[in-house]
């Protein structure tokens, strides 16, 4: 999972660029980098947080009134240096790119690249196989002068890359010389949208990003989002050019909504914090229905995904709400944390319960997913310890039975909880009175219910296993485990590849 944005002003960009990842942390913590251009382009990258990467040294040599940044959460490719985006070739033009998604069929790219057309693959990042067919359909298209002729050239090459290309990928893209060109995959899974920002000369200044949530800080109108299929291009003067050059479904990522995106952001024209909110709702509604004589002493959400949905949640049942459980901000969100033992170590240090809300209480815990079971299990155990008389477990998403292949981290099937287990042993292992989920159809409509939206339908691939690209079957969905579990490891995905 990442956070990407792309910038074109009227000034230099680097420093808002800067402060866009800053509101963009949460997508990654893993890495983060920025390129500019001017006459040539600039490049910052390095791992860890957006404010260890970057300094006043570094920053001056972002030059440039155009440049794309990335904040990396890898679900695909390794760890190292060398995968931190974004990449860059010098060939044509030379073009930077970053994208926020997953290849679904990487590997035969990858192996095409390699093999029939004897390339090299530096990284084992599918942003290296996006940036190679961007750049390739580019370089073999023929300009007939430097602006509308061009963009002709960037839809091509952009058409070219949905042919190819499988999977889930929004993309931002500086040219140098050119501008900006950004493009999201024809079903549009996940986000980016777009910002206008108007300068007292009359001229426009852009923005494209995976959230909103810098907007208003960088003085940006939100105007909308880039469309499946959609591609634009801001030229080098200024000028504004859009097309899309596919359509199928428009449909986004549902985790978004559930976990991933700040409260505070617009997602594809809904707000995040509104579709929380209607979570909480549709679940007491549920919880009234299913368990009409169960009624909780306080509501205590596990912080902080789960705080507007326990906040509705609890004010519909008439119960209190109550932030018995403190996190310290300091320690990383453990779902996007690397490894089962540093996850098990970090709940525990992570969240602290408050004996004073807890004690001889009927607690309604609510959190936003159950994915493993291990941190749900764990936190039980903590409100048990401090005194808790009943517990209850409430999960504003309904089961997670299936990886995902479009761009969030999400373990392998076998160590999804729900793959496997059925409620009743689900809420046995976790340890409560009481386990319910949210009904697919409710979340669903919680998204889907208010706001000037175009969503088809939302992509629910890990809850129902209908994997929209339509080509994720058994084999394929053993072959994305297996490089999933290599690239984990840091083992070579060449070596398997031939060897398979
Ligand atoms: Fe989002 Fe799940 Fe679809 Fe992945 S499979 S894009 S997490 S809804």
């Amino acid at each position: 999972m990442c956070g990407i944005v792309g910038i074109k002003a009227n000034g230099p960009v680097s420093t808002e660029i800067y402060d866009s990842l800053i509101h963009l942390q949460h997508r990654g913590q893993d890495a983060a980098g920025i390129m500019t251009y001017d006459e040539r382009m600039h490049a910052t990258k390095g791992n860890g947080f957006v404010r260890d990467i970057f300094n006043d040294h570094n920053m001056l040599r972002l030059s440039g009134n155009t440049g794309i940044g990335h904040t990396r959460y890898p679900t695909h490719g390794g760890f190292s240096h060398e995968e931190v985006q974004p990449f860059w070739t010098e060939v044509p033009y030379g073009i930077a790119l970053a994208h926020n998604g997953n290849l679904v069929n990487y590997r035969a790219l990858a192996e095409e690249i390699t093999g029939r057309q004897k390339r090299y693959l530096n990284t084992q990042s599918d942003t290296e196989v996006l940036l190679y067919l961007f750049s390739e359909a580019l370089g073999k298209s023929d300009p007939v002068d430097a602006n509308g002729g061009f963009f002709e050239s960037v839809c091509k090459a952009v058409e070219h890359v949905f042919e190819r290309a499988s999977g889930a990928y929004s993309v931002v893209s500086s040219i140098v010389g050119k501008g900006l060109v950004v493009f999201r995959d024809p079903n549009g899974i996940r986000p980016l949208a777009k910002g206008i920002r108007h300068n007292p000369d009359g001229t426009l200044d852009y923005i494209f990003s995976s959230e909103t949530t810098m907007f208003y800080a960088l003085g940006y109108e939100l105007a909308g989002n880039v469309l499946p299929g959609e591609v634009i291009f801001v030229s080098e003067s200024g000028k504004y050019y859009s097309r899309r050059v596919k359509t199928v479904q428009f449909t986004p990522c549902i985790f978004e909504y559930v976990y991933f995106s700040r409260p505070d952001t617009m997602m594809n024209d809904v707000s995040v914090y509104r579709s929380r909110l209607r979570m909480g709702q549709n679940l007491a509604e549920a919880w009234l229905k299913k368990h009409p004589d169960v009624v909780p002493d306080i509501v205590i959400p596990a912080p902080s995904t789960a705080n507007t949905a326990a906040l509705s949640m609890a004010h519909k049942l008439g119960v209190r709400y109550s932030e018995g459980l403190y996190k310290n901000p300091f320690i990383g969100r453990t779902f996007i944390m690397p490894g089962q033992q540093q996850r098990k170590k970090s709940v525990r240090y992570k969240l602290v319960p408050q004996e004073i809300e807890i004690r001889d209480k009927k607690v309604m815990i609510v959190d936003d997913s159950i994915v493993r079971g291990t941190t749900s299990k764990e936190i039980v155990k903590m409100v048990r310890e401090f005194g808790a008389k009943e517990v209850y477990f409430v999960s504003a998403c309904p089961p997670v039975k299936f990886p995902c292949f479009y761009g969030v981290d999400m373990p392998t099937k076998s160590e999804l909880i729900a793959s496997s287990q059925d409620e009743s042993a689900i809420e046995q292992f976790i340890g409560v009175d009481i386990l319910m989920y949210q009904e697919i159809s409710d979340l669903q409509e919680a998204v889907m219910r208010k706001g000037n939206h175009h969503i088809d339908r939302p992509c629910m691939a890990c809850l129902d296993g209908n994997y929209i690209t339509q080509d994720v079957d058994d084999d394929k969905m053993y072959e994305m485990e297996i490089m999933r579990e290599k690239h984990r490891n840091g083992d070579d995905l060449w070596q398997w590849s031939k060897k398979s």
